[in-house]
């Protein structure tokens, strides 16, 4: 076991993780950032991203998130290939983290930035088939379809992006919503509608995912949400576009979270209830989930958490003082 201590401690590595080390580094706390299982978070799981600004044409979300990683190291950050599997908050700063590799991670401030993972329905057949016609990623998964009939369920920017994004491979994809108005942007509709290979399939949800015969995916059965009539879709593959739940595991009784799961911060700030811990992007952020404001909280996190050094470091040179 090797221990690794900083002045700053990271879990996360999506824009709002990599935000906060990017300044973290340039404020001389030499952060550590514990990358988990999705180095990069959601956005290395997308394609085209179009609002991050800076960028006049479209650009691709993986590379973003390795352009921030490249510029996070540049000024000093270092990366670390482990995922946090248990923190210990109750004793104060300095703050200590064990990684799945055993190794110990110490950090005299630390920011959570572990943002949020897909979710799922939960109902019959869908971790039966994962794998085997269901998914959560189209662009990770999309190509297996290539000229296969397809649906996703959902009906916000990540359903409408990914039935987008798989009329790449397919030239029959069904939009499956629970209600007959989307939740996503105009503009994402508006592409949606224009779209001939794209058949919304209004006031429906999925009962079950049911396997043929050589054990993939067969068909949906599906029920109106109106008027409760049951039917089937039978399709070769199926993507749950459902949302995502903030990653908030570790954090159970030794932080507090809302009725949604998220980590509870002081309005307006990244600052939790324990004095030197911080959470920022997707896993404190209900309403707007976006990589410019995970960016933004990011940033926030480490200038708030270089003051609260600052601070307890003038308090410890006066208490020096007056000894
Ligand atoms: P995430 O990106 O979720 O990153 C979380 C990080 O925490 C990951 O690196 C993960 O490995 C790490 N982690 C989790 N648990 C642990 C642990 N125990 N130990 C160590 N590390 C851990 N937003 C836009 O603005 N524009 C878009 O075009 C856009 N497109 C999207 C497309 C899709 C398909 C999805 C799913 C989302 C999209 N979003 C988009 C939303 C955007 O991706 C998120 O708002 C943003 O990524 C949140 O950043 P984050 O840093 O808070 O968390
Ligand atoms: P979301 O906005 O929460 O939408 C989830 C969708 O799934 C909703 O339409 C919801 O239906 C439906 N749904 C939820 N639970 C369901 C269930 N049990 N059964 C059937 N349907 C269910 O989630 P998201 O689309 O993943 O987006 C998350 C965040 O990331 C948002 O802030 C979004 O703006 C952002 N994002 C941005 C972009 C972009 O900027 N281009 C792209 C992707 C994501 P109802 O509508 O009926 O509630």
């Amino acid at each position: 076991m090797t221990t690794h201590a900083t002045r700053m401690l990271i879990i996360g590595s999506g824009p709002a993780g990599l935000s906060a080390a990017i300044y973290g580094a340039r404020a001389g706390m030499q952060p550590i950032v514990v990358q988990g299982l999705q180095p990069g978070g959601q956005l290395t799981i997308t394609t085209d991203v179009e609002n991050y600004p800076g960028f006049r044409d479209v650009i691709q979300g993986p590379w973003l998130m390795q352009e921030m990683q490249a510029q996070a190291e540049h000024v000093g950050t270092r990366m670390m290939w482990d995922t946090i599997v248990d923190v210990d908050l109750a004793n104060g700063s300095p703050f200590r983290a064990t990684g799945d590799s055993g190794d110990e991670y110490v950090g005299d401030v630390l920011v959570i930035a572990t943002g949020a993972q897909a979710k799922w329905l939960g109902v019959p057949g869908e971790q039966e088939l994962s794998g085997k016609g269901v998914s959560a990623c189209a662009t990770c998964d999309g190509f297996f379809y290539r000229g296969k009939k397809v649906a996703v369920i959902g009906g916000g920017n990540t359903a409408v992006e990914e039935a987008l994004y798989l009329t790449n491979h397919s030239d029959d994809v069904t939009l499956i919503h629970r209600r007959d108005e989307l939740r996503s942007e105009k503009i994402l509709q508006d592409r949606l509608f224009a779209n001939e290979k794209i058949t919304p399939l209004w006031n429906k949800s999925v009962d079950a995912f049911v396997a043929g015969e050589n054990g993939t995916l067969a068909y949906l059965a599906l029920r109106d949400t109106v008027t409760g009539e049951l039917s089937r879709l039978e399709v070769d593959g199926a993507f749950v576009a459902i949302g995502h739940a903030p990653s908030t595991e570790l954090f159970k009784g030794k932080l507090e979270t809302d009725a949604g799961g998220y980590l509870v911060v002081e309005p307006g700030t990244p600052k939790t209830a324990i004095p030197g811990v911080f959470a920022c992007g997707d896993v404190m952020d209900q309403t707007y989930r976006q990589a410019v404001t995970a960016a933004g909280t990011g940033c926030m996190a480490a200038l708030d958490a270089e003051r609260f050094l600052a601070a307890r470091e003038f308090a410890g040179t006066k208490a020096g003082v007056h000894a």
